[in-house]
């Protein structure tokens, strides 16, 4: 039953203030949450970051085309909104492998007129499916931003993690982004560690944190934008609209394939 084990989507949706969770969702995010208070600030930042990543990548790249694996429940700000919004010909498609983000995407995910939208329900690990129905919408031939903004996390072994990030990158050419984040247990360690620790024993899909440097790792061979791997707060803040911190237990990054 869908209901009976906390799942990741459900829990981001409540610690963003959504109401698409169940019991089970609220609960983990309560028990994380008493471990580690700042976790709704991280949630938050890591959304904000990745609006400014994604307008950063409209305005000042002139990318068109978002491949972004692991959406999410339908939010404020979501990819689409925020690439069409800048540029009303953006062609995005998400995919993720929870059935709930699928149906509420398709209903709420629409794109505008000039641009598309599509929709993918897949394995973050079955790249060869998620590229071979992306090129229905994208044009592989032409630079797109592969965003994995918090799934990476749920590839616990290191070597399946890099080679995922590997075939997505392999798959698009010269001029194309990687927008990722990430948690790390190097901000707010051993509350991380502990609220990690009781999420894997629930039964819920396992999910690891990892240092900058393994974070870092997934750019090497890419350039760096500045400010590079960072807190994703103090990711090309915009200082009217909020507080830097480095309380935020997610670092972040956008590196360009050269
Ligand atoms: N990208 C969004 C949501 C992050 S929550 C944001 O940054 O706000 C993580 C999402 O990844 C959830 O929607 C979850 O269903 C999805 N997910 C987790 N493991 C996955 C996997 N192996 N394959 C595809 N999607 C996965």
């Amino acid at each position: 039953m869908a209901d009976e084990v906390a799942h990741s989507a459900r829990v981001w949706n409540y610690l963003l203030g959504g109401h698409d969770n169940f019991p089970v969702d609220r609960e983990a995010a309560e028990y994380a949450l008493a471990l580690m208070p700042e976790l709704v600030q991280s949630a938050r930042a890591n959304r904000e970051f990745l609006g400014r990543a994604v307008r950063f990548l409209v305005g000042e790249a002139g990318i068109r085309q978002f491949l972004d694996i692991g959406t999410g429940l339908p939010t404020a700000n979501n990819t689409h909104e925020v690439a069409q919004a800048a540029a009303p010909d953006c062609r995005i498609v998400y995919v993720d492998n929870d059935p709930l983000v699928l149906t509420h995407a398709r209903a709420l995910l629409t794109s505008t007129p000039e641009g598309a939208t599509g929709y993918l329900e897949a394995d973050l690990l079955d790249t060869g499916r998620i590229l071979e129905a992306a090129a229905r919408t994208l044009d592989f031939g032409q630079p797109v931003a592969v965003i994995l903004s918090g799934i990476i996390n749920f590839v616990v072994d290191d070597a399946e993690a890099d080679a995922v990030v590997q075939r997505l990158l392999d798959a698009v050419p010269p001029g194309s982004y990687l927008l990722l984040s990430h948690p790390t247990t190097e901000v707010n360690g051993p509350a991380v560690e502990q609220s990690m620790r009781q999420w894997n024993e629930s039964g819920a899909a396992p999910i690891t944190a990892r240092t900058r440097d393994e974070i870092g790792a997934w750019f090497a061979g890419l350039e760096l934008v500045p400010p590079g791997v960072v807190t994703c707060s103090a990711w090309r803040p915009d200082p009217s609209r909020h507080e830097i911190t480095d309380k935020v237990s997610e670092f972040a990054g956008v590196g360009r394939k050269v």
